[in-house]
């Protein structure tokens, strides 16, 4: 049977004129997944190649946020992956194809699923999940997920300094808030503040409607740009006692959410090398020099080598960390091994890629200037590449080298 598919693919990619291998799973990896989801697989990366991947382009130039993409997203389920009871690889695969289509709406679809829909899933009353599932589920509505401060970013954890007073039966929440996805665009910001009377961080739903909540967003970036990143102020934000969540009364709690958050950013990694390996094999294949194409020069094919070679070891290592995650086996240490391992190749996939284009290569109208760019948040955010080998390191020899 998977034989068959897989001479199908072939037929198809000869009737269409396609290069052999035409979705480059050369690991046979969608075949893993159950029929229902291989046809749900498809049909998503159908509309992903075709509706969003190039229209994302123009969006990521002028630093815009393509609400109209995203309900197109809505349709697919996108913003319910977390709750819809989909087996992790598919999740994962649905990130990875994503992120081969647009990085900046795989960190949304991600966000949304692992932090959002996630943590009120998980962490939140009965009210909670009434008020506010429906609407993320439909992407109709937006959380943002604030935890990252001015101040306090790899030292987050220890250092968060926004702070939660209980007053009169309301919350009163203070302090700042910086690099926060979604912070202008969304209806509420998960904020992450810690309680004056016990000293804990605690989760809190602060409406983005409530006086006192300021976002302004970050321009100028290099990366992610579709993404509507925000800094926040919050200046005695005032919310019910009921907005904070009941499951989130310290930070360990939320812990368990970003050890899969950190995973996801791994799944991403592998997407922003197949898109890598799309966009350099189309242009080897096409571009001449020296009177033939590129893809006859040795060096050539040895550079699409690697960065599919890459981009199958970072999908084949987050195929095993489904595997051990669908069986409740993740931990920190391999969810922080995976995302620092297929970042930073990534990083060398990428830069690889700009410089198979030549000139090309420095442009986001030939695509891969905008993953270049991309790579570079995939390596910094959910923690930074050197705190994620701190943790696997701390892990494997009992030794913390944090301070
Ligand atoms: C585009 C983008 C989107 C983001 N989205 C969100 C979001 O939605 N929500 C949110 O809460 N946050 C978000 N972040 C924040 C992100 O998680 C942080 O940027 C990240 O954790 C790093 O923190 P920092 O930028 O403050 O760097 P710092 O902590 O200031 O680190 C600076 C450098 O020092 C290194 N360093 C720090 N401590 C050590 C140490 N002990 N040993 C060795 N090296 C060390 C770091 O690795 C890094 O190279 C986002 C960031 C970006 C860029």
């Amino acid at each position: 049977m998977l034989d068959e598919i897989a001479r199908a693919g072939g037929q198809a990619a000869e009737q269409q004129d396609l290069p052999p291998y035409p979705e480059a799973d050369l690991m046979h990896v969608v075949d893993l997944l159950s029929y229902e989801e291989r046809n749900r697989y498809f049909e998503v990366r159908e509309f992903l190649q075709t509706r969003i991947r190039a229209a994302s382009i123009d969006y990521w130039n002028r630093e815009e946020f393509p609400f109209g993409l995203v309900a197109d997203l809505a349709k697919f389920g996108l913003g319910r992956l977390q709750t819809d009871g989909t087996s992790k690889l598919f999740k994962g695969l649905m990130y990875t194809e994503v992120a081969r289509a647009d990085v900046s709406l795989s960190a949304l679809v991600g966000i949304h699923n692992e932090l959002i829909v996630g943590m009120i899933d998980e962490l939140g009353s009965e009210e909670q999940k009434e008020r506010w599932l429906p609407g993320l589920e439909s992407f109709t509505q937006l959380g943002a997920f604030a935890l990252t401060e001015p101040d306090h970013g790899s030292d987050v954890a220890g250092g968060l300094a926004t702070t939660a007073r209980l007053e009169g039966g309301e919350w009163v929440i203070n302090g700042a808030k910086r690099w926060i996805g979604a912070g202008t665009i969304a209806d509420f910001a998960l904020v992450w503040a810690r309680d004056e009377a016990d000293g804990q961080i605690k989760g809190f739903i602060v409406e983005t409607s409530r006086p006192g909540y300021t976002a302004t967003k970050i321009s100028n970036k290099i990366g992610l740009r579709i993404m509507q990143n925000a800094n926040i102020v919050l200046d005695n934000v005032r919310i019910p006692a009921s907005n904070m969540l009941p499951g989130a009364t310290h930070f360990a709690k939320a812990n368990e959410l970003l050890r899969d958050s950190r995973a996801w950013v791994g799944w991403q990694a592998a997407g922003i090398q197949l898109a890598a390996f799309d966009v350099a094999r189309a242009y080897a294949l096409d571009r001449r020099q020296f009177g033939r194409e590129l893809a006859r020069f040795q060096l050539i094919q040895q550079q699409l080598s690697e960065i599919l070679g890459n981009a199958s070891a970072s999908l084949s290592l987050m195929v095993e960390l489904a595997r051990i995650q669908e069986a409740g086996k993740l931990e920190m240490v391999q969810s922080a091994m995976a995302k620092a391992t297929t970042t930073r190749i990534a990083r060398a996939s990428v830069a690889m890629g700009r410089s198979l284009l030549g000139g090309n290569g420095i442009s986001s109208d030939f695509e891969m200037g905008k993953l270049f760019g991309d790579a570079e948040v995939l390596y910094s955010y959910e923690g930074s590449y050197e705190i994620n080998s701190l943790i696997v390191a701390r892990a494997v020899t009992g030794v913390s080298a944090f301070v």
